[in-house]
């Protein structure tokens, strides 16, 4: 399989963390991204019910990022007590206060689930509005999966056919490409803003790879690879970067409206009842939203306080952070708890209580520093969306791709750069 498929397993690359220069300078210190041998069963209705979401999702987020009083009012107990959100929150109140209209709205989106096995459901896990990432990785990863199953695909009795095609990257690097024509200017660039050291380059190189390179000209669009964890703004220059940005005329992807309604804390709040109402007309709609929704809870409910210290299994507890890694599971998420509620004042809206969700576990091959070994496994699944408007005209409005992760089902988390998880595609059943 090495051999003959060389080609996809050469591009599928991360930065090795332990190699001196790897993720400063291209082409230090390659390893393969982890993946899965070959591609996760996953029923076709659900995948056709979570590619339904996308859309709907795409303009919820674009509702809700034009109202500034509901974000502000929403975040502003975690404010006092999440200084990241906190210097977000003091951006996007500047905008707010010189009444700071943005025509032109592009977002990458990635809304991620889980398939609950005891209420056989589809259940989100959250919504990313900022540097969503793998549409490129991902999209290779479905190739990798479609090549094997055509060479190997009878042996193993899989049709390559049953796994959706996958053009995240084209369809990201497309939407980019867009929001710079409405933008209507010929010398205007896009400008991609990115880690000072990058385990997942690559995975960029994929969107860049359809842009075009240039410097010195003015910048139509902004897409932010960079600037969603408080590690990415070292010191006072970056946040005066990130107003500067926010101020101009570039379009913003995201903008900080659209930073601020994929955080944690605004999931919680639009699963409120008669929330979605205040944004969608549709009814439809808004049963279709309402049903991935998991049990989620502000920690200003007490009663859900006791039950999750009494039952920490049950829940999953969640700071307003993005990237994997900071989600506190079963004892620590007891004493983190006990030691909120013992400290009072406002420490515990920092965080958000989530229903805790169970996927069905199988076998998995999974392949890690060029190692197959063979592992009981869950899946999240995450379908790309991507959204461009330019005031009353809807440019574009799409599911675009998908990126399956799959990790053993003994680990928490579920992030491929943070070391969790493997990068897999769907074979639907
Ligand atoms: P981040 O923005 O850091 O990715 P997530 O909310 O996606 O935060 O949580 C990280 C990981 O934790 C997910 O990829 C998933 O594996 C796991 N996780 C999150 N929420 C739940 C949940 N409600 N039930 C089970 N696992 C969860
Ligand atoms: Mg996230
Ligand atoms: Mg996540």
């Amino acid at each position: 399989i090495k051999c003959e498929n060389s080609c996809w397993s050469q591009l599928i690359v991360m930065n090795r963390t332990s190699r001196l220069r790897s993720g400063t300078v291209p082409g230090v210190g390659l390893v393969h991204a982890p993946f899965s041998l070959l591609p996760t069963r996953f029923p076709a209705s659900f995948w056709k019910q979570a590619c339904e979401l996308a859309p709907i999702f795409n303009e919820l987020v674009d509702r809700v990022s034009l109202d500034g009083k509901f974000l502000q009012g929403s975040l502003s107990r975690t404010k006092q007590v999440d200084d990241f959100t906190a210097r977000l929150l003091e951006i996007h109140a500047k905008m707010m206060a010189v009444n700071k209209k943005e025509d032109i709205r592009l977002g990458l989106h990635r809304s991620d689930y889980m398939l609950d096995s005891e209420t056989n459901s589809l259940l989100q896990i959250e919504l990313n509005t900022i540097s969503t990432s793998f549409p490129g990785l991902g999209s290779l990863v479905s190739e990798l999966h479609r090549t094997l199953l055509n060479q190997y695909g009878e042996v193993l009795g899989l049709d390559s056919e049953r796994i959706p095609r996958n053009w995240a990257a084209i369809q990201f690097a497309e939407a980019l490409g867009k929001a710079w024509v409405e933008y209507n200017n010929e010398s205007a660039v896009v400008m991609m803003i990115v880690q000072a050291e990058e385990r997942n380059m690559y995975d960029q190189y994929w969107l860049i790879n359809h842009l075009k390179e240039s410097d010195g000209r003015p910048v139509a669009v902004v897409y932010f690879r960079a600037g969603y964890a408080p590690t990415d703004y070292p010191s006072e220059v970056e946040w005066s970067a990130r107003l500067l940005i926010e101020q101009s005329s570039a379009i913003k992807c995201p903008s900080i409206s659209y930073h601020l309604v994929g955080t944690k804390k605004i999931q919680q709040e639009l699963a409120k009842p008669s929330v979605l109402e205040r944004f969608l007309d549709n009814e439809e709609d808004i049963a279709k939203l309402r049903k991935c929704f998991a049990g989620l809870w502000s920690l200003d409910n007490e009663e859900i306080v006791k039950s999750a210290i009494e039952k920490p299994d049950l829940f999953v507890l969640k700071p307003q952070r993005e990237g994997g890694g900071n989600n506190l599971y079963g004892h620590d998420l007891r004493e983190t708890l006990i030691r909120l509620k013992n400290e009072q004042g406002e420490a515990l809206a920092a965080y958000i209580l989530m229903q805790r969700i169970f996927p069905r576990a199988s076998l998995t091959q999974l392949v890690q520093g060029g190692v197959c070994f063979e592992e009981l496994s869950i899946s999240e699944l995450g379908i790309f969306g991507s959204y461009l408007r330019n005031k009353d005209k809807v440019v574009i409005n799409n599911q675009c791709g998908y990126l399956m992760r799959t990790k053993v089902s003994s680990s928490n988390e579920g992030g491929v750069a943070a070391g969790f998880a493997v990068l897999d595609s769907i074979l639907l059943t």
